[in-house]
């Protein structure tokens, strides 16, 4: 592991020679560890209400210019079989935050029926926020086996400036715990860049990934959204955020060797060729965006999202493109886990 010393110097390192050996040293540490394939996972953003604020977020429940919308049941069935016939192997279902009966019945009920439908062959991984153990329990008897929660920051203190008051950075932490505990494959994240933070909470963030034994991680650089506290165009960067993006994709590949790390759509929003530098930095996932077209302009978390009106099979070819282009493959019909998952040896430990 390398010391935090060594973590912000290169997060601060302009020089690009030096920039580009370690992401080739990250590129051969995930290739050695795990391979050449890239892994797709069909993203449905199935609904777009959300009981949170989130200072940076476009869909925060403040936030009265968003058209909302939940999904029906058919479109998101039929968007699963979209990636499954497609072999994506596995789907993302992802939605802003719910915790009423009504909506963990319709959720268990959907992940029943992929399950049946695809005879248990399409993987499903969850993100739908902060739940009680039970709920997530419920889904996971349901079929479904990786869940990503992002931290969004591990310095509670700076954690505190990016969201209102009743939400608790603790009850985030306890969250990883159970899903850990329950058996899910658990996935976390940070945004990079907000506004406000430093080169030492995300060399900090590196090692939360490390001490909680993380088995995916989803991160990207942030992105401003006009109507959000947060928004402030003096000192939002896009090309300072890119670069970090690649540089924590780089650091944490080199640091915790056996993950799956996901290239964002964050990271193609803010550069054409964002996927491929993903990939070439150490990720080894990417999310085609298979919402319906329909839905997809009122799921805006940031602006300028990349693939907004962009047919799903077109996003499918131009991933498929970027994968060739670099030489690697697909993991076509696979479920692409975490070899960390089946590498640990505990299964639980959150500090
Ligand atoms: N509600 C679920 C949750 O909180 O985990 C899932 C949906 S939430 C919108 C998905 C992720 O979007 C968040 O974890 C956050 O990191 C990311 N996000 C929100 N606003 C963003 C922004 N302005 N820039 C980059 N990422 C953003």
């Amino acid at each position: 592991m390398m010391t935090k010393k060594d973590i912000i110097a290169f997060l601060n390192c302009r020089d690009k020679k030096e920039i580009d050996s370690f992401f080739n040293q990250a590129y051969k540490i995930k290739l050695d560890n795990v391979g050449n394939k890239v892994y797709l996972r069909g993203i449905i953003e199935l609904s777009n209400i959300c009981t949170k604020d989130c200072f940076y977020c476009g869909i925060r429940k403040s936030n009265n210019k968003v058209n909302r919308f939940c999904m029906s049941e058919k479109d998101i069935i039929e968007s699963a079989l979209f990636s499954h016939n497609n072999r994506h192997g596995s789907v993302v279902l992802q939605s802003g935050e719910r915790c009423d009966i009504e909506f963990i019945d319709f959720i268990e009920k959907i992940i029943k029926t992929i399950k049946k439908e695809t005879n248990g062959k399409l993987g499903i991984t969850l993100s739908l926020g902060e739940q009680a153990k039970d709920t997530y329990k419920r889904w996971f008897d349901a079929g479904a086996h990786r869940y990503l929660l992002r931290i969004e920051t591990s310095d509670e203190s700076f954690y505190k400036r990016l969201h209102p008051e009743d939400h608790d950075y603790k009850n985030r932490l306890n969250c990883l715990k159970w899903l850990k505990e329950i058996g899910y494959q658990t996935g976390t994240g940070v945004m990079i860049g907000l506004p406000g933070q430093s080169y030492e909470s995300l060399a900090a963030d590196i090692y939360f990934f490390k001490d909680n034994d993380i088995d995916m991680i989803g991160m990207g650089p942030y992105v401003l959204h006009e109507n959000t506290p947060l928004a402030s165009r003096n000192i939002f960067n896009p090309d300072r955020n890119f670069e970090l993006g690649l540089k924590m994709i780089a650091l944490t590949r080199v640091n915790i060797k056996d993950i799956n790390i996901a290239a964002t759509t964050a990271l193609q929003t803010l550069n054409p060729d964002g996927y491929r530098l993903g990939l070439k930095a150490g990720a080894n996932i990417v999310m085609p965006n298979i919402t319906p077209l329909k839905y997809r302009k009122d799921y805006q978390l940031y602006e300028g999202k990349a693939f907004l009106n962009e047919s799903s099979e077109g996003y499918i070819d131009f991933l498929a493109n970027q994968v060739k282009l670099i030489g690697e493959e697909i993991g076509y019909s696979e479920w692409g886990d975490s070899p960390h998952f089946y590498n640990k040896k505990t299964n639980n430990n959150l500090v």
